[in-house]
């Protein structure tokens, strides 16, 4: 495939080298091979973008909601049209199986698609004063965001994240991810093609430092979302706080599975393979990294577990197997010395641990069996195919381990009990839970961190609170 025609900067509607014409080279990580040159933006070409986002602000917000609704859904159907396309770019820039990277695709159609029927639904509250007064709100858009985007679901959280944006009437300034630019670029030469005017979609790849640095830090820009690890979104914050810019953090996760003996045991196995081995190789901010399993099926259940973890298939994501090679050979580098740190805790994991000696980022999935709540491999994001198994005695003792740890993205239970699912629904300091399936939900169910895992909801109409600003007009009358 010839990956993507334009590897510039996308900025006001064209496709421009950098200023500075530093390019980088974004790599197959199944073969560690160069793909393709992208063009690098640094703080001039994201002035350029946040300029040129300006420019196009007024007619984008003026343009009728429902018009604007039409050429976000146009844009899904030229997405959708594009699947196979997109989905191997991203196989190809990420790695993941690409049976996983069409389902990532057709996300990201999915988002346009719903936010796009959410156009001509953003209003406000009349509100009862006493009859000498009308008063009554309306959500207003924000203006220019800038969307900084991680590279674990590169195609999927162009949609999370500019599909709101886009049909609340703001305008968008998006980074990807360094290692993963290819998607995104696609994404705004489909904009174009539909019909979107230049200027209200930019697509600036770069570097964190540089790039996302100088749009985070940018005084012209009016809203950020940031997706990314709990370090960098400090770093964004305070970028933010300076310009007293509204900053929404989509952060990491540590998120605990829980298995009590009345589940179903056999859908819980699935699930838990689902959720930390079979999905992005764990890449995921919501993987279930911790299992948390009842002393009464402990040994039976991760028994199973290390069969199961076994015989999954690694290997290069074209070929679709169930655990393609991670990102990067930083992150190769950073899982693997988790897996050392797994050793000096814990002792040899019982599945994994290997690294195949070829080329690619491989890992094998890996469990770490009795592992203390307290321990580094239990409380600290690794972003790979690696589990911590923990054991637990009574359901108090469950519901407290799951909550100790300073993340609170998501958290999962499997039970047949409907008092306890809800028990641990009520208690869990987490954005979402899942009850009896993991990575439940959708577009439309809002999605963010308690705790250190960030602030800010998106998906589902929460996203439109997050992109829009209230107004309130009091008349006498
Ligand atoms: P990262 O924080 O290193 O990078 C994320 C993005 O921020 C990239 O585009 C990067 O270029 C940019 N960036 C880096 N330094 C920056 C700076 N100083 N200023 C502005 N931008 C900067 O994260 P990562 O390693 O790419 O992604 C993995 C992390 O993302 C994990 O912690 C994962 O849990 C989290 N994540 C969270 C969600 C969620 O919805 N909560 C979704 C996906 C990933």
């Amino acid at each position: 495939m010839t990956t993507t025609e334009k590897h510039d900067l996308l900025i006001d509607g064209e496709f421009i080298p950098a200023t500075s014409g530093e390019r980088f080279v974004t790599l197959n990580p199944a073969t560690e091979e160069p793909i393709t040159e992208v063009a690098a933006a640094d703080k001039e070409d994201i002035d350029r973008a946040v300029e040129s986002a300006h420019e196009a602000y007024p007619k984008w917000r003026s343009t009728a909601p429902e018009e604007r609704g039409r050429l976000l859904t146009a844009l899904a159907a030229r997405i959708r049209e594009e699947t196979d396309y997109l989905a191997e770019l991203e196989t190809r820039d990420n790695g993941k199986p690409i049976s996983q990277a069409r389902s990532d695709v057709e996300g990201c159609a999915r988002y346009f698609e719903y936010y796009a029927g959410i156009a001509d639904k953003i209003h406000g509250d009349s509100i009862p004063l006493t009859d000498k007064y009308v008063d009554y709100t309306v959500r207003e858009p924000l203006g220019v965001t800038g969307q900084i985007i991680p590279w674990n679901f590169p195609v999927n959280l162009v949609g999370r994240t500019i599909a709101p944006a886009l049909a609340a009437g703001n305008v968008a300034v998006a980074k990807p991810a360094e290692q993963t630019p290819l998607s995104a670029l696609k994404i705004g030469e489909f904009a174009l093609e539909v019909g979107i005017p230049p200027g209200v979609l930019n697509v600036v790849p770069g570097f964190g430092a540089t790039a996302g640095a100088s749009l985070a830090g940018h005084p012209d820009v009016n809203a950020i979302s940031f997706t990314g690890s709990v370090v960098t979104g400090r770093q964004v914050a305070k970028l933010g706080a300076d310009n007293v810019t509204p900053v929404h953090l989509e952060l990491g996760g540590k998120s605990p599975n829980v298995v009590f003996p009345d589940a179903d045991l056999d859908h819980a196995l699935d699930e838990t393979i689902t959720a930390i081995f079979a999905t992005n190789a764990g890449q995921v901010c919501s993987a279930g990294s911790r299992l948390l399993v009842h002393e009464s099926i402990h040994s039976e259940f991760v028994d199973r577990l290390a069969t199961r973890a076994s015989e999954l298939t690694v290997g290069p994501g074209l070929e679709d197997p169930d655990v393609g090679p991670l990102v990067s050979s930083d992150q190769h580098r950073k899982v693997r010395e988790y897996v050392e740190i797994g050793r000096e805790e814990v002792g040899d994991p019982i599945v994994g641990g290997k690294t195949p000696d070829h080329d690619g980022y491989f890992v094998e999935p890996t469990i770490f069996d009795d592992v203390d709540n307290s321990d580094r491999i239990a409380q600290e994001e690794i972003f790979g195919p690696v589990l911590s198994v923990i054991e637990f005695s009574d359901e108090r003792e469950a519901f407290e381990l799951a909550n100790d740890v300073d993340y609170g993205l998501v958290a999962g239970i499997f039970t047949s009990d409907v008092g306890r699912a809800h028990r641990f629904a009520h208690e869990m300091e987490a954005g979402q839970v899942y009850i009896n399936e993991w990575f439940a939900g959708g577009v439309e169910t809002p999605f963010g961190g308690y705790k250190q895992s960030g602030f800010g909801r998106e998906k589902g109409l929460e996203a439109i609170e997050s992109y829009t600003q209230v107004k309130n007009v009091c008349a006498r009358i």
